[in-house]
């Protein structure tokens, strides 16, 4: 038959699943031989049975019938009996740490009766009837299901008929009058309080266990991805009575301070109080540094407990403890919760002190708190007012005042002012605004936007998609249905939670310690996976490597463009209408051009420089054709003539000429050199010409080539067969020799099915998830996230947002297609990732399992991929199961 109860002894040595986190932590304390009053366990297995069944399994009542005969001989107390009444706690304890969320209920065993009993044998008749309070009130609310806040009213009067403030200081009498209030509470909602103790006990583990599948429970699962099917264990111990006087007292603490990882007890205690009396906000809590003072044996006692925890788990554990006439007890011990710089203090120095080794310190900080680490963020601690929440587009928290034109951010800027650039979206004109703002928010777009590249590049804090803004250029103004925010309002915005903050929020900024880089130390030699970023200028390129970066895995060369004295020129070669036109323009961009590639080689000296030769569609960096026709129009409207009306009807003709229904899906990537070769053919010879410039200084370059968007080894092929000629060119020209590589990115599903072929010409691969997400999905990547994409996640279509998180199903399976017929041609083929997700936890540790070379993100991102790399790693050797809470 199955057994269902254990006895904390017995149950030393099971594991959480079977036990709960509350009981695992019992048991073992109680094996460490700690003053843990008695108690027993019945398993999450029963509430499971229960669950299935509707019943309490067979057997089930004779065990805890037997558990509690052996708690009364333990205790020397009996269930029920009058004069000297056993009282016992019933608490849930699951799996997985659930606050709050499932039910307690105290002092079980008290009634009409036994409560006299407890006033005697305490000598303490308003502690006893306080007691007999708390539970008619917990069982109300957990078992029956009177709302809670019904029996605090009531008391509430009481008190104040009473003139007192705090509950200890009723007397007896007023305590009698308080129970009966509460009988009353009952009787209006039809119900009564079971006078007899073991009608009490079933009904409350019964109410345990239903409340494993409460409302509040079954959200809060939901929302923290916890599985439904772990059920609820049932804690059933000996009361013990941090109420009973001045000489009793409850606490809860952490072994070390959750918020900097300092090695010092931390928490709160209150003396004649019953647990919740600490976290109910009614009295202040002490802290525990004045326990030392107060109490200097029981402090001495939580010292030395703390000390053999830590030691025992090997973590930090969060505590409740209760003293009771002078004696300390210990009622729960569990890993404690910590914030991302604690997590990464307490990880080194558990190393330091030999509690753990370098690889479990790895495993136990996460991604998400080193990218909370990196950034500047809202203040946890502050309360604010959120008015929207957009899309996390690119990290970090920034302030400052609204301005709606890039000019204007760039003339606030210049004048010392903190603003933020809000837009329905961004295009490369609004770059020099992007850049003076302290962050961009958006309500168009998603996380492959302009706005969201452009802004993660620069590790500036950006939302975007925001649609619950609504942008009024005209009247400067945005508003949410709720809030109208003018020019000059200030607003927080934080690009890490999506959300828009009205006013000023207090930041605190990022932490960069030396335990911080020690952890990214060890996971380095941990992982196998090499670790890029995405840098289009020296800044980032330096940014990039001093986060650890080990090369650059795209170089996105029409960034370079976009700036202000380069746009016009970039403008003209455009719209050129010959051939000889654009090589003029041409000709004035490649100096430029050279010193870039100059400049970042140099920066990025002794590792490989993937260099992307122009991609984007071309009317990005045209004006927008309606805001022209409109202004073409009203010129002619007005009557004008002349030059002016001319060189704008020219530039339409022309806009309108290169405009394209589908611009995602047309003149871009590779097909653009191969429409117009000089393009390429100039990069090419910046690229070449600066090599052999620095390699002549005695400079280490190791230039990659990449054609986008390449989904038939023709077009590589034609493309190559034209750098080729140039770059020997340029080499001639030099008298200099440079190593270079040449290859292509795999973004279009065809470039991936026909990978064995594109490996004749290529010799690396780099996959563009960005586009192969789009492509693969049939979704804009510019429009999908703010269309529909949401509605998609609400739905549950889809689990996760693909742009974000990478496709394991589909575009990774195409991966791993042109993974392997790549290297059937070329097993010495180098592959990287450099869309957006090689810089997404989960996404790089496919990366892994997908065998690729290295993975390429922002620079901002790549401490997050270093250890997300390690963790991929950890996570085969089997020392990444999820620790159980
Ligand atoms: C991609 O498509 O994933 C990529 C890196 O290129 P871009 O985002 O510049 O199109
Ligand atoms: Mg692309």
């Amino acid at each position: 038959m199955a057994m269902y109860v254990f006895t904390f002894q017995e149950a030393a040595g099971k594991g959480k699943e079977l036990l709960g986190g509350k009981g695992y932590g019992l048991a073992e304390m109680t094996g460490l031989r700690l003053p843990v009053p008695p108690g027993f366990i019945i398993t999450t297995e029963a509430c499971l049975d229960y669950m299935r069944t509707g019943e309490l399994p067979p057997g089930l009542k004779e065990e805890v019938l037997h558990h509690l005969g052996w708690l009364e001989a333990e205790v020397g107390r009996k269930l029920g009996d009058p004069d000297k009444p056993l009282l016992v706690s019933v608490r849930s304890g699951a799996a997985v740490s659930m606050p709050g969320m499932m039910d307690t209920v105290l002092n079980l065993g008290l009634n009409d009766r036994t409560v006299l009993g407890l006033a005697n044998m305490t000598s303490n008749e308003a502690f006893a009837k306080n007691c007999y309070r708390r539970l008619l009130s917990m069982f109300g609310d957990t078992v029956v299901g009177i709302h809670r806040s019904l029996f605090e009213k009531e008391l509430q009067v009481v008190k104040e008929r009473q003139g007192v403030a705090y509950d200890t200081e009723l007397s007896a009498a007023a305590w009698d009058t308080v129970v009966g209030k509460f009988a009353e509470v009952y009787e209006a909602h039809g119900k009564s309080f079971p006078q007899d103790p073991y009608d009490q006990l079933w009904e409350a583990i019964l109410g345990v266990f239903r409340s494993w599948n409460s409302d509040r429970a079954v959200k809060y699962r939901d929302v923290n991805r916890i599985p439904h099917d772990m059920g609820t264990a049932v804690n059933v111990q000996a009361m013990v009575f941090g109420n009973m006087g001045g000489n009793s007292g409850t606490g809860v603490a952490f072994t070390r301070d959750p918020a900097t990882g300092e090695k010092v007890v931390y928490g709160e205690y209150l003396f004649n109080a019953q647990g919740e009396d600490v976290v109910a906000g009614i009295r202040t809590p002490k802290p525990i540094s004045q326990l030392a003072q107060e109490a200097p044996g029981i402090y001495r006692e939580l010292a030395k407990t703390s000390e053999r925890l830590e030691h025992h788990f090997r973590d930090v554990q969060d505590l409740e403890f209760t003293i009771e006439d002078g004696k300390f007890y210990m009622l729960q011990t569990r890993a404690g919760q910590r914030t991302a710089a604690a997590a990464v203090k307490i990880a080194v120095d558990m190393v330091g002190e030999g509690l753990i080794d370098k690889e479990e310190a790895v495993r136990r900080v996460t991604a998400e708190q080193v990218e909370r680490l990196l950034h500047r963020q809202i203040d946890p601690k502050a309360e604010v007012q959120v008015i929207a929440k957009g899309l996390n587009a690119s990290p970090g928290a920034a302030m400052g005042a609204v301005v709606f034109e890039p000019d204007e951010a760039e003339e606030a800027a210049a004048s010392g002012e903190k603003v933020i650039l809000v837009r329905t979206e961004t295009t490369p004109d609004d770059i020099h605004g992007i850049v003076a703002a302290q962050g961009v928010l958006t309500s168009r777009g998603g996380r492959t936007s302009h706005a969201a590249i452009v802004t993660r590049g620069m590790g500036k804090p950006c939302v975007a998609g925001c649609e619950a803004i609504q942008v009024d250029y005209e009247k400067r103004l945005f508003s949410t249905p709720e809030v109208v925010v003018r020019e000059g309002d200030v607003i927080t915005i934080d690009g890490a939670s999506g959300k828009v903050v009205l006013g000023e929020a207090p930041l605190v900024e990022p932490q960069m310690t030396a335990d911080f880089k020690t952890l990214l130390a060890w996971a380095d030699e941990i992982r196998s996976l090499g670790v890029r970023a995405n840098a289009d200028t020296p800044g980032d390129s330096r940014t990039a490597r001093e986060l650890g970066a080990e090369g650059i895995g795209l170089c996105r060369t029409e960034h370079m463009f976009m700036a202000p004295d380069r746009l016009p020129l970039m403008q003209k070669m455009i719209m050129a209408a010959t051939k000889e036109e654009r090589l003029g323009a041409l000709d004035r961009l490649l100096p430029f051009q050279k010193q870039d590639f100059v400049d970042i080689l140099r920066e990025m000296e002794g590792l490989p420089v993937t260099i992307r030769l122009l991609d984007p569609p071309l009317h990005e960096f045209l004006p927008n054709l309606e805001e022209l026709l409109v202004e073409v129009t009203e010129m002619r409207t007005k009557g004008e003539d002349g030059e002016e009306l001319a060189g704008k009807e020219e530039l339409l003709r022309r806009v309108r000429a290169l405009h394209e229904a589908n611009p995602m899906l047309g003149l871009r990537g590779c097909r653009l050199g191969l429409l117009y070769p000089e393009i390429n053919e100039m990069q090419v010879r910046a690229i070449i010409s600066a090599s052999c410039s620095l390699k002549s200084e005695g400079v280490e370059v190791l230039p990659e080539i990449m054609i986008p968007l390449v989904g038939h080894k023709n077009e590589l092929a034609a493309v190559r067969e034209q750098l080729e000629a140039v770059a020997k060119e340029e080499m001639n020209l030099a008298g200099v020799e440079v190593q270079y590589s040449f290859g292509t990115m795999i973004e279009v599903p065809r470039g991936a099915l026909a990978a064995d072929e594109i490996a004749e010409v290529a010799e690396f691969f780099s996959f563009g998830t960005n586009d192969l997400t789009q492509t693969t999905f049939g979704f804009s990547r510019d429009d999908a996230e703010g269309k529909f994409l949401a509605r998609y996640l609400e739905l549950g279509i889809l689990d996760a947002n693909p742009f974000e998180i990478l496709d394991r199903k589909g575009v990774g399976e195409l991966m791993r297609i042109a993974v392997e017929r790549g290297r059937t041609t070329r097993p010495d083929l180098k592959i990287g990732i450099c869309g957006e997700h090689g810089g997404e936890p989960r996404s790089v540790r496919v990366c892994h399992q997908l065998d690729l070379d290295y993975v390429s993100c922002s620079p901002f991102r790549v401490p997050i991929a270093r250890l997300a790399a390690a963790h991929a790693v950890l996570e085969e050797k089997g020392r990444l199961v999820e620790e159980i809470r």
